[in-house]
């Protein structure tokens, strides 16, 4: 597919890519403004997308991993070294667009005991965000292997929220039995059209299609 982008946006998006984390949020902002609608459509589908880019080897990278599914690269701004993007070459927004994820989740530990291993790491943090409001930046799915270092300046943490015992109750039951209807069916495959992803403003969000 032609894709509705200038050669100058293209270039200014891979230059923004390359931008530490906070001042790549400001400048996808500021770019996105300036995108028409039918554009914006284009880059929202995937076609655009940074790391589909990737996959198709229009965007240069430092492989670590790849078979026909996934791909694993060093990200360019590292939160340490070390740090690999492993991501599936098929365009998925979030996780729970995905029907299977054993395969991922096991590369996943496998690249994270190799990492730490040549790196000589003391931890290290496996993470995936899914959702701009859980600090998703483009939205292809992507599992962060962090090496952890003693007195590193990485950052990954909460504070507590306070629910009460009732609630704490009420919520662990909800999910249990939620949770059945998933776990419990194995063999069948959960389709994948079930799940869409809709966009309210900036902050995407899980809903079920009737
Ligand atoms: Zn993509």
């Amino acid at each position: 597919m032609e894709s509705p982008l200038t050669k100058e946006q293209i270039d200014e998006l891979n230059s923004i890519v390359k931008l530490p984390v906070e001042e790549q949020r400001k400048a996808l902002a500021e770019f996105t403004k300036k995108l028409s609608p039918e554009q914006l459509e284009f880059l929202k589908k995937g076609q655009g997308c940074v790391f589909c880019s990737i996959a198709e080897g229009k965007i240069e990278s430092k492989k670590v991993y790849e078979d026909e599914k996934f791909l694993a690269v060093l990200d360019i701004n590292p939160a340490n070294k070390g740090h690999v993007l492993l991501f599936p070459k098929k365009h998925y927004e979030v996780l729970a667009q995905m029907e299977d994820v054993s395969e991922l989740f096991n590369l996943a530990n496998n690249i994270a005991k190799s990492v730490f291993e040549i790196v000589k790491a003391e931890g290290t943090n496996i993470v995936v965000n899914n959702g701009t409001v859980a600090g998703q930046m483009v939205p292809h799915v992507v599992v962060n292997i962090i090496p952890r270092f003693k007195d590193d300046k990485v950052r990954i943490g909460w504070e507590k929220t306070d629910v009460n015992e009732e609630e704490m109750s009420e919520l662990a039951d909800e999910i249990f039995k939620n949770l059945k209807n998933k776990v419990v069916k194995k063999e069948e495959k959960i389709e994948e059209k079930k799940i869409k992803v809709v966009k309210v403003s900036n902050v995407g969000y899980l809903e079920r299609v009737p």
